[in-house]
Order: structure tokens, then C-alpha cells, then sequence
């Protein structure tokens, strides 16, 4: 999946590309038609219905950011944002055009 990474911005408003809707911000997680999922290096916090897994899809020996990577789907990119390091705590969000 093609990838935005975004260095020490873990706090970052994150906006869907296609509809406008704020699906990332401090008073939580929103969703639209075009999110895929919303992820942290926790968990999968929202998958959307039918993408053919769901927020308990077992990673493997994968991270987050490894797994979310090799996902693909048409019309899609993904936007990772991450706190300073050391931490370098990742949350995720994948957008398509639908
Ligand atoms: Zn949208």
C-alpha cells in the first residue's frame, strides 16, 4: 500500500482526502466511508466491514506498521504518523476511493 510516513506528529489532525470528514484528532477517532482502518502499534482500533479481516486478525511475527504495509487494496494509501523517538509509537489510517 502506498505510504505517507510523518516523523513526530503523533498528535496530527488527519483529514479524509475525499469527503473532508476529521477521522484523527485529540478528541478521538472518526470514521467515513473511505477509511479502511484506523491502527496503533496496540491494535487495530476500526476495521471497516468486508476487507476481509477484522481488528482481532492475527499479525504474526509482523509489527503494525509491517503488516498495514503489505496490505493491498485498490485506490488506497495509508498515512502513519509517529511519536519522537525513543518511543516512535505509530498510529495508522488507511483511506480508498470508493
Ligand atoms: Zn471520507
Amino acid at each position: 500500500m502506498q505510504k505517507i510516513e510523518l516523523q513526530n506528529r503523533i498528535d496530527l489532525e488527519i483529514f479524509c482526502p475525499f469527503c473532508g470528514t476529521k477521522v484523527r484528532s485529540d478528541e478521538g477517532l472518526k470514521t467515513c466511508e473511505h477509511v479502511l482502518y484506523h491502527a496503533s502499534d496496540y491494535s487495530f482500533e476500526y476495521v471497516k466491514i468486508g476487507i476481509g479481516f477484522d481488528t482481532d486478525v492475527d499479525l504474526g511475527e509482523s509489527s503494525m506498521d509491517e503488516y498495514t504495509d503489505a496490505l493491498e487494496f485498490e485506490n488506497s494509501f495509508k498515512i502513519a504518523v509517529y511519536d519522537p523517538p525513543p518511543s516512535l509509537f505509530g498510529g495508522y489510517v488507511a483511506f480508498q476511493k470508493v
